[in-house]
């Protein structure tokens, strides 16, 4: 056989380099929408909505009340890199922002058409701009506006008809969206947020602004939930071990599910963490005669320089120092309380 020259090696088009990592960060509709929520939330919001259509292929539009962005700002607001949040490397240690990278925004208009909405305070209109590839295709134009931002994505993935014809052909992403939107608004409380299909006239999801946490799950998961749980909390302040504090609510063995419903945020970001997840089942299937699978609320505190924030490019899961031990300590304090709830409900039963 006549030998084969090996391939040559070239620099791809910046746009195609574009578009594969936009394709990595917005891997489907829900991800835009966690997202825009994210940015949302680091803008200082007290109300978000979302308005979801074709399970979000059509469009996804997310409005809130927060601090806006500047008129002057608006030209590289979807560019690559460009970001509000984040200076030098070593702010990510510290970073209290859930984004950092400037690449949200970017990616959406690599693999969809974006128009944002905008105003900041003091100001007496607004201003609307559209932006494909990463660019501003026009000067901002004036319009009327209410507090905050709105953003609209368009026709997703339009330019990716692989990841399209997939999506179309799985169940849409309408549920996983209104399931996200119930996960933040238990943990951010102070904020209300909706959620409705374009054109329905009631909302799927609709949180109000409470100081109670069990009543915001109460209001997002329904009375069924909310009243069988248990508070939890744990902590350690060990630095030899593990430096923490979690505090949650769990449900308990009154409480039937055939699925495990966990919510965690850690240092108020929304990730999951696979590991502790199936600790915590064990522990239920352990520790109650009729195991059913857990609902679980769980916030953990951690000093920010041990967690690593940036090891995912959705950002959907985070690397913790010391794992291993606070899962330990968070299943025996579970353990415990089940044991205990489990023993009074006996009682309760004897009486
Ligand atoms: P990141 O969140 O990592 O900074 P994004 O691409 O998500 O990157 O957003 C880029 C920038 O746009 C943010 O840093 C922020 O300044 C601004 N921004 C985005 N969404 C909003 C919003 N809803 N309200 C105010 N500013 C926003
Ligand atoms: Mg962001």
């Amino acid at each position: 056989p006549i030998p084969m020259e090996p391939p040559r090696i070239h620099l791809l088009d910046q746009a195609v380099v574009n578009r594969i990592a936009a394709g990595e960060v917005v891997q489907r509709p829900v991800s835009a929408v966690k997202e825009l929520i994210e940015n949302s939330l680091d803008a200082d919001s007290t109300s978000i909505s979302v308005v979801v259509k074709d399970g979000g292929l059509k469009l996804i539009q997310v409005s809130d009340d927060g601090h806006g962005i500047p008129y002057d700002d608006l030209p590289i607001l979807c560019e690559r890199h460009t970001t509000s949040k984040l200076s030098k490397f070593e702010d990510l240690q510290s970073i209290k922002s859930m984004g950092f990278r400037g690449e949200a925004l970017a990616s959406m208009t690599y693999v969809g058409h974006v128009t944002v909405t905008t105003i900041t305070k003091g100001q007496l209109h607004g201003y609307r701009a559209t932006y494909r590839d990463g660019i501003m295709e026009h000067e901002p134009k004036a319009c009327a506006a209410v507090k905050g931002t709105q953003i609209m994505i368009e026709n997703l993935f339009y330019n990716m008809s692989a990841r399209r014809k997939t999506l179309q052909n799985s169940a849409d992403d309408y549920p996983k969206i209104v399931d996200l939107i119930c996960r933040f608004a238990i943990h951010h409380s102070s904020v209300s947020f909706s959620c409705r299909k374009h054109g329905a006239a009631r909302p799927d999801v609709h949180s109000v602004v409470t100081s109670s946490r069990l009543d915001a799950i109460r209001s997002v998961y329904g009375v069924s939930v909310a009243r069988n749980l248990i508070k939890i909390d744990a902590s350690d302040s060990d630095p030899s071990s593990s430096v923490f504090s979690m505090d949650g609510f769990i449900s308990n063995s009154n409480y039937i599910a055939k699925k495990t419903i966990m919510v965690l945020f850690i240092n108020d970001r929304l990730v999951e963490c696979g590991a502790l997840k199936r600790a915590i089942e064990i522990v239920y299937t352990a520790t109650l005669p009729k195991a059913s699978k857990p609902f679980i609320y769980m916030s953990i505190k951690l000093p920010t320089e041990h967690v690593d924030v940036n090891i995912h490019p959705t950002k959907r899961e985070v690397s913790l120092l010391n794992q291993e031990i606070i899962i330990e300590k968070i299943q025996s304090a579970i353990e415990l309380k089940l044991r205990s709830s489990n023993e009074s409900r006996t009682f309760d039963e004897q009486m």
